[in-house]
């Protein structure tokens, strides 16, 4: 009997198609063909992961992926529309207009025969492309819920590690040593809360401990995956349940290390309450299929250090746009280095941020022009979240949120009367602020 990270590679549990609940009626038409495709070219071919797990579980697949013993390059030649990818892991890409399937060969744990197949830098796989036998590849795989097989030869379920009584159970169990699968691949970790968050699954203590301390290993992950682990936590209409729970672990702060920092010095109840009112607004939006953008998204996660930062900018005798886009800049740049966000998202975030002091002008041609900006809306929004927190009068969120609905000679009537009363108020406090801020202020 071989034995991989003391796993002793036994018989696998074989569920056959009367005991489970999977319906090629549930598995897309794409998925569906690619497998019977392999089959017929004399290959096995299976459904595992995710799409398996979901399946089991009566919930929605968000997409399948396929197993096989054919190499990359032989699961080319069955495919006209295929394409090859990944140095670190090199996969087969099956292509269906808009809609990918990806295929990848079993893979071993074994140690490499070619050097270069396999690389590890401290204890990280950072190259991973030994082929092996199913058993194998089930053992490598992170979870015992995504170790699971969905065989097209016979639709049974095939179960190496225990998958399926965990599925049962509730419970999100590591194969192998949870220690050392941590180390081989941090993102682990993140992916044990993003499935306990999203499955209301319980990790089992074993692998839950090493949460607690291993999340600076995160520091080695790059930044470019993180981003996308990132969109995977706070996307999938569980965002507040995996924000919660990466604070539980101390991870949050080794993915937004200036916000977890603002968060835990703030006396002040808001700046907690203002992300997880974000998160609750990204989770509802996602229930109700409105579109959410990771721009928003990332504003919210990091308005508090940039907050905290243009108040001290501004103290310090900055215009209030100034001190926004300089604090806008410093915040990003130091994420940057944890978490990449691309300049598509980084842009808006920082103009969702830009035109938050422009709601304080009510008075003469600029609310008409504010609500003309393209990003508007989003700003809205996100004033509509200061508002709910108590960081900005509630009045505020209502003035605009009436001046929307107003037709011409109403707007005209409220910006009036923001000229001759309340409007005036900020713009005269703002002109004393000013003016004791001068001495301070070293030109
Ligand atoms: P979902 O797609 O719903 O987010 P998933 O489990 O399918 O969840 P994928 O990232 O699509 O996640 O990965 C597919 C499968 O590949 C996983 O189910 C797991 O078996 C394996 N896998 C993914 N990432 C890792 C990892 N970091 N370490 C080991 N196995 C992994
Ligand atoms: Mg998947």
């Amino acid at each position: 009997m071989k034995c991989i990270r003391n796993l002793k590679i036994a018989t696998p549990h074989i569920i056959p198609r009367p005991e489970h609940n999977i319906s090629r009626a549930n598995i897309s038409e794409h998925a569906t063909k690619v497998l019977y495709r392999l089959k017929a070219a004399g290959y096995q071919s299976y459904l595992v992961g995710g799409g398996v797990r979901d399946l089991l579980l009566g919930r929605e697949p968000k997409d399948f992926d396929v197993a096989t013993d054919a190499t990359p390059e032989q699961v080319k030649e069955v495919f006209r529309n295929c394409r090859l990818i990944g140095r670190r892991f090199r996969l087969a890409h099956v292509h269906f207009g808009r809609d990918i399937i990806e295929v990848a060969t079993f893979r071993s744990m074994q140690d490499a025969s070619e050097p270069g197949d396999r690389e590890t830098e401290n204890g990280m796989l950072v190259r991973d492309n030994i082929y092996g036998t199913i058993e194998e590849d089930a053992l490598r795989r992170d979870f015992t819920i995504n170790a699971l097989y969905y065989n097209i030869e016979d639709f049974s379920v095939v179960d190496y590690a225990g998958g399926m009584e965990d599925l049962q159970a509730g419970v999100l169990r590591l194969l192998g040593d949870p220690d050392t699968r941590y180390r081989e691949d941090p993102v682990r970790m993140l992916r044990a809360v993003r499935f306990a968050a999203k499955l209301g699954f319980v990790v089992n203590p074993a692998c839950e401990n090493p949460l607690f301390e291993l999340g600076s290993l995160l520091q080695s992950v790059p930044p470019a995956r993180l981003f996308e682990e990132v969109l995977k936590l706070f996307m999938a209409g569980v965002a507040l349940h995996s924000f919660e729970k990466l604070r539980h672990y101390g991870l949050f702060g080794q993915l937004f290390p200036e916000t977890e920092e603002a968060l835990a010095h703030e006396d002040h109840e808001f700046p907690i309450t203002f992300v997880i009112r974000g998160m609750q607004n990204t989770d509802s939006r996602i229930r109700e299929g409105k579109p959410v953008t990771p721009a928003f998204l990332f504003a919210v996660l990091l308005w508090e250090p940039v907050r905290l930062l243009a108040e001290r900018l501004r103290a310090a005798g900055e215009s209030p746009l100034v001190a926004m886009q300089q604090a806008g800049s410093d915040i990003l740049m130091t994420q940057l280095a944890r978490v990449s966000i691309p300049k598509r998202f980084s842009i808006p975030m920082r103009e969702i941020w830009n035109l938050q002091h422009r709601f304080e002008q009510r008075a003469g041609k600029r609310p008409y022009r504010l609500l003309t900006h393209p990003r508007f809306r989003a700003a809205y929004d996100f004033l509509l979240l200061r508002a709910e927190s108590g960081e900005v009068e509630q009045e505020l969120a209502d003035w605009w949120t009436l001046f929307q609905q107003q037709d011409g000679d109403e707007r005209n009537q409220m910006v009036r009367q923001a000229n001759n009363g309340d409007g005036d108020k900020p713009k005269r406090r703002r002109r004393r602020r000013r003016r004791s801020a001068k001495p301070a202020d070293p030109r």
